[in-house]
């Protein structure tokens, strides 16, 4: 690597078999063959064996084959190979969820790919990150992370913060200088590395590392990723560890009690253990994880990202969404509309069939040749600006590309102007700032200098920075008069809901560096007007958030009368709200904004630090915030936020980077869809961590309650119970979590306990598993007395239907006599006719009877059980009516 900072740009090049424009398509399949994708190579996964082998080693496992090995040698042959078959199946159930829910997270993470700018053929253009090879030529701005090692080959402003690799904290200047000697990695001012990201600046660069080759890849090892796990997760590893230790404590005792009845100890070991197995639900943060990756599958497909999965978690307790106005509530369909300048304001209208456009001055068409008002306004806005419309398609932001369809309506040539006023240099544009310059070279004669800037901005910081106006050709002083009717156009136009930008440019001489003074005592040329119309779809999505107990806050760097007006629009403002500006913010003290937070919902001008303010404001006082943002400024809130959101299109890598999750189509609306989901999910796993709990309950209560009384036959068998719970953890419980949402899902109020397991659920567990365990017995009880040879496979089908009709009332919240839905989940509904054919096949065949201890039941008794569970169904359901939630 070392030696590429010795090099000149020419060199560089040269070594590279490149240049400025890019290498061919020829060439670059020619490099892709020899140098492969530009990509970190992941370190390798765990091996496929190793993995089914984990699926033993758990401890409750390893218990079960001990029990194996000692029925073995009990001789009780039937048993053993029961309880072989059974670890082996839970085995492999456990390897296939495992193994899904690593694909989908894998699959996941390839949703939303890095990009970059290359040059290819002389031509821009947009390609993914990992296509990139040695020799392309990368365009870089502000909130880039950059894509290989590269070579500068020129840099305005260029600051890149390394961190990531140096541990440097401020951001390092960049340029093109070469540079002498050994220096560290630090150094090396004319070298960009892979992953670290542009805080400012623009640059053009020659790839010149891709891949492990890069500095990054060659440490690459070193920075594997760690999955993180969810509260939710975390939570129910260390619940399953302590109620792991409460039902070996029961098993235990029903052995014990067992054994001082005189029965053979090798059965109650067996039994003991089969309890045990039974009712740790060691298969719970598998199958959260797999309800969890299913869920981001689903939220992916709807242009939902999620990149930290506690972030699914928190979803759905979210109280207050800050978002963006530019391209998330509103289009991002930037088209000029209106020109303001020398006090004549200019309608532009498309004209039919032709890329020119219709300059009307009151309702007449005007020839803007001209006005040389029009025409310096147009050629400001195609050079103060860096987007590029190629085939079609728009490289770079939407405002800017919006000024360059104008310049073309109006007959100024985007590749002719740009090459006859060649650009030197840029003061970037920023949201602080809220205003960028470009220098350029110029070639006029009626012009004294031969460098000229020009400026386009927020209208009050172009405007504060103006001496001069242009009026028709001629450079006068502007007067207040004329200031405060500038501002009063401004406004006028912003009521309309137009994103209104002023334009300004000076006569400079050539200088060595440009800094900020650059844009002072500038030339006021006019202002243009732009829409944006919100989304449709943005309106209903506030109207659910209200409903669903969820602020809409909408913090935007715009003009307060366009945010309102926007605001307006879509229904999150009416007369006699207030708004808060970016200056009134900074007056307030913390207190003030505390309270301000809490009943303004617009801010307008608002810059990234008052954005983080206003973040912190909200999270002080308890609010689950879910902010968007996509610009490099932005992540600092991203951060702080609960659910940082950064835009997929328009954001900025390092915003990308800095978020939770990402909008792939930068709309408010999924936003919204993803809260939905979120909520989905939280109750899906709350479902059926309840019913698997329920059933372990009912399983070891009717063991331990039977064995209390003193039953001289104990109600289950040991394969029996192992069966349960194969057949009720594996296959129903994980269909819960694939439940579509209740209707009334957003018409709750936002999640509060997020622990899943609350005092209230764990109550129902006991009533449900109680409820269970009491018919299970009477049903044993009255048959032991009549017909002692069918009471245990009475007592085991009795339980097990048992559970096929709860899993039902658990499903959903509202009765299905107030419009509960229970068969909208096919797969549930699947798994559940499934079980009870297993179960059928498990009483009545022969060789399963001999395996399961059972025998075949009168089909009247069938219908008995049947009965008996559908009426406790029914039963449930009628109390749901009242309690809802039961
Ligand atoms: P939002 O914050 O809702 O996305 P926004 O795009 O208006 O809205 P910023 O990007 O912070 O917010 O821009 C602030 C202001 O800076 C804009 O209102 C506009 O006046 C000005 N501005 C935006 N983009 C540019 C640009 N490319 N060049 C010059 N000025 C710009």
């Amino acid at each position: 690597m070392s030696v590429w900072s010795y090099l000149g740009v020419k060199e560089t090049l040269w070594q590279l078999k490149s240049n400025e424009k890019g290498l061919s398509n020829l060439e670059v399949e020619k490099r892709k063959e020899k140098y492969g994708y530009n990509e970190l190579i992941e370190a390798k996964k765990d091996h496929f064996f190793k993995k089914i082998i984990q699926q033993f080693t758990n401890y409750l496992i390893l218990i079960l084959i001990i029990a194996m090995i000692v029925s073995f040698i009990a001789g009780h042959i039937i048993d053993a190979v029961v309880i072989g078959v059974i670890v082996f199946l839970n085995g492999i159930l456990g390897f296939v969820q495992e193994y899904k829910a690593e694909q989908t997270m894998a699959a996941l993470k390839k949703l939303s790919p890095p990009t970059a700018i290359v040059m290819r053929n002389g031509k821009e253009m947009k390609i993914d990150a990992r296509e990139l090879v040695p020799g392309d030529i990368v365009m870089l701005e502000a909130g880039d992370n950059i894509p290989a090692d590269c070579r500068l080959i020129s840099a305005i402003q260029l600051k890149v913060d390394e961190s990531s690799l140096t541990g440097e904290s401020v951001p390092v200047s960049k340029s093109i200088n070469q540079i002498k000697g050994t220096v560290s990695i630090g150094e090396m001012k004319n070298i960009l590395f892979m992953s670290t990201n542009i805080t400012y600046g623009t640059a053009k660069a020659v790839v010149v590392e891709t891949g492990m080759n890069t500095q990054l890849g060659k440490i690459a090892s070193m920075i594997q990723e760690n999955e993180k796990q969810t509260p939710l997760q975390k939570r129910l590893e260390h619940f399953g560890k302590e109620i792991g230790i409460l039902v070996l404590l029961i098993s235990a005792i029903i052995a014990l009690i067992g054994i001082i009845q005189g029965k053979p100890v090798i059965d109650m070991f067996i039994i003991g253990v089969s309890i045990a197995v039974a009712a740790v639900p060691e298969g719970l943060p598998a199958v959260v994880t797999i309800t969890l990756a299913l869920g981001l599958q689903r939220m992916a497909k709807k242009n939902a990202i999620i990149r930290k999965l506690p972030a699914v978690e928190t979803l759905g307790s979210t109280t207050i969404i800050c978002s963006d106005k530019t391209g998330t509530i509103t289009k991002n369909e930037m088209t000029v509309t209106e020109i303001y300048s020398d006090k004549k304001l200019i309608q532009v209208n498309e004209k039919e069939h032709s890329k020119k456009g219709n300059f009307c001055y009151n309702e007449k068409s005007i020839d803007i040749k001209k006005s040389k008002n029009i025409s310096m306004i147009l050629k400001i806005g195609l050079l103060c600006n860096n987007a590029v419309i190629e085939d079609g398609e728009l490289i770079g932001d939407p405002t800017e590309g919006a000024l360059v369809t104008l310049a073309e309506k109006g007959g100024f040539g985007r590749e002719t102007t740009r090459h006859e006023f060649k650009k030197i240099t840029e003061l970037p544009f920023d949201s602080n700032r809220k205003m960028m310059t470009t220098i350029h070279m110029i070639d006029s004669d009626d012009i004294k200098s031969d460098y000229e800037s020009y400026t386009k901005g927020a209208t009050e910081m172009v405007l504060a920075k103006c001496k001069y106006i242009y009026k028709n050709g001629k450079v006068v002083k502007i007067t207040k008069k004329e200031i405060l009717e500038i501002k009063e156009q401004e406004k006028e136009m912003a009521s309309r809901a137009l994103r209104v930008l002023a334009f300004a440019y000076k006569n400079i001489s050539k200088q060595k560096e440009y800094t900020f003074k650059t844009e002072e005592n500038m030339i006021f040329v006019g202002l243009i007007g732009m829409i944006d119309p919100p989304r449709e779809e943005v309106k209903y999505a506030i109207n659910k958030c209200k409903t669903a107990g969820i602020r809409v806050m909408m913090i935007t760097g715009d003009y307060e009368i366009t945010a309102k007006a926007i605001a307006e629009k879509v229904g999150l403002f009416k007369e006699g709200d207030k708004i808060l500006t970016g200056t009134n913010l900074e007056q307030m003290n913390e207190a003030q904004l505390k309270e301000a937070v809490n009943s303004i919902n617009i801010f307008a001008r608002i810059s990234p630090e008052h954005k983080m303010k206003i973040v912190k404001a909200l999270k002080e006082q308890g609010h689950i915030v879910a902010v968007t943002g996509d610009g490099v400024n932005d992540a600092p809130a991203l951060k702080k936020a609960d659910i940082g959101i950064a835009m997929g299109i328009t954001g900025t890598d390092v915003s990308k980077q800095a978020s939770d999750m990402i909008l792939t189509d930068d709309n408010f609306s999924t936003i919204v869809i993803a809260i939905e989901e979120g909520r989905t999910i939280f109750e899906n796993i709350k479902k059926f961590i309840q019913y698997l709990l329920s059933c372990n309950a009912g399983e070891v209560l009717t063991m331990l309650v039977a064995s209390a009384i003193g039953f001289a036959t104990l109600p289950l068998v040991p394969v029996q119970i192992l069966w349960m719970n194969l057949v009720t953890d594996g296959l129903p419980a994980i269909t819960l979590g694939l439940d579509p949402s209740e209707k009334n899902i957003m018409k709750r109020k936002p999640i509060k306990d997020r622990r899943a397991l609350d005092k209230k659920t764990a109550f129902k567990i006991i009533g449900i598993g109680s409820l269970m365990c009491i018919i299970t017995l009477f049903v044993f009880y009255s048959e032991l007395n009549s017909n002692p040879e069918i009471a245990g496979t009475m007592a085991f089908t009795t339980l097990m239907m048992l559970q096929m009709g709860i899993i039902f009332n658990i499903k959903t919240e509202q009765s299905i006599f107030k419009g509960g839905n229970l068969i909208n989940n096919k797969f549930l509904i699947g798994s559940v006719l499934l079980s009870i054919a297993l179960q059928i096949l498990v009483i009545y065949h022969p060789l399963m009877q001999i395996f399961f201890q059972t025998t075949a039941l009168p089909l009247i008794k069938l219908l008995e059980i049947f009965i008996i569970a559908f009426l406790v169904f029914l039963g449930i359901e009628i109390v749901k009516i009242k309690y809802p939630t039961m």
